[in-house]
């Protein structure tokens, strides 16, 4: 079975590196951090390598222990987290590949299994979810700061608990962090409420120029890299937009693009019926059935047509 033998290169190896996606989230982080602390109550030698992570984490426990690349390359091991294509490892493919094994923990649907042992469960609603049941295998003790690392990316990735994959082992999960007396409430307050004025004022310019097209079944806006310099936005200061969009009523999908070095990052959403992941696998990209992105390089006017052109495909 996978897991045992993830167990069993975990007690092999002494050099391991772990990493995440780029533009890493609340659950890249969050699990990433919590691996690192559990394989050092292991005792192993492990590497976190994150080259760039929002103020927002900084209360983490181990945050300070990132690093932003390796001077150990090679690694025995080398385990991916919240990450479905081995492209999006944060520019650091090349530590992972030049592994002697490699481990992929991980919840997307959209998944090309490019470890040697691929634990991926689709139905997770986050890794950090999946990452428990590893973390137990491994007899690592969930301490206080491992637990608010998990809870972290569990409650970014639920939304707050409230997105469809939340299954009662969230819940347990929880309640048995709280017994522990994990502060649930003030992480929640971290990472889900709290809005920094850049984010606030990234978000004002998207939301004015928002357009509602197909009887209001689709919203599109956009954010540029003046928008982002003049706001003085952070890497993620972005999140939330697509989602806000998708939260007004009569909305089937919200459509996000956002200008990147070359063409624009799609970020996409739908509520009920428009598989998401299927639209982004047109787009280089993937993701979830109600949560996806890609890429498109093409000029703003083009892009914004074909992504559209493409949505409205769906709409029943
Ligand atoms: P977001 O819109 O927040 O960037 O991403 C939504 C979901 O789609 C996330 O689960 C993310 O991992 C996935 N995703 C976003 N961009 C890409 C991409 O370029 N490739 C793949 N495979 N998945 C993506
Ligand atoms: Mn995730």
């Amino acid at each position: 079975m996978t897991l045992d033998k993830i167990v069993e290169e975990i007690g092999k190896a002494e050099n391991i590196v772990i990493l995440t996606h780029d533009i890493p989230d609340g659950d890249a982080i969050g699990s990433s951090l919590a691996l690192y602390l559990g394989l050092t109550q292991l005792n192993k030698n492990v590497d976190l390598i994150i080259p760039e992570f929002p103020d927002t984490f900084n209360f983490l426990p181990g945050i300070d222990e990132i690093k932003k690349e390796s001077e150990n390359e090679p690694y025995d091991l080398a385990i991916a987290l919240d990450c479905g294509d081995i492209k999006r490892l944060n520019g650091f493919v090349k530590y992972f590949e030049d592994a002697d094994v490699k481990i992929q923990i991980d919840h997307h649907k959209v998944n090309t299994m490019f470890g040697d042992y691929n634990f991926v469960d689709p139905t997770a609603p986050s890794c950090s979810q999946v990452l428990i049941v590893v973390l137990e295998s491994l007899g690592i003790e969930i301490t206080k700061e491992i637990g608010t690392c998990l809870l972290t990316g569990i409650i970014t990735d639920t939304g707050g608990f409230k997105y469809q994959g939340v299954t009662p082992e969230t819940f347990e999960f929880t309640a048995g962090l709280l017994t522990r007396g994990v502060n649930v409430s003030s992480i929640y307050k971290k990472v889900m409420q709290t809005v920094s004025k850049a984010r606030f004022e990234l978000t004002k310019r998207a939301m004015n120029r928002l357009e509602f097209l197909e009887d209001g079944k689709i919203s599109f806006t956009y954010i540029t890299e003046q928008d982002k310099n003049e706001t003085n936005a952070g890497i993620n200061d972005h999140d939330g937009i697509v989602e806000m969009a998708r939260d007004i009523e009569g909305v089937e999908v919200s459509i996000f693009l956002r200008e990147q070095e070359e063409g624009y990052k799609i970020s996409l959403r739908s509520n009920e019926y428009i598989n998401v992941a299927d639209i982004c696998l047109m787009f280089s990209g993937g993701g979830h059935l109600r949560a996806a992105g890609g890429e498109i390089s093409l000029p703003f006017d083009q892009a914004k047509e074909k992504i559209l052109s493409e949505c409205k495909r769906h709409l029943k």
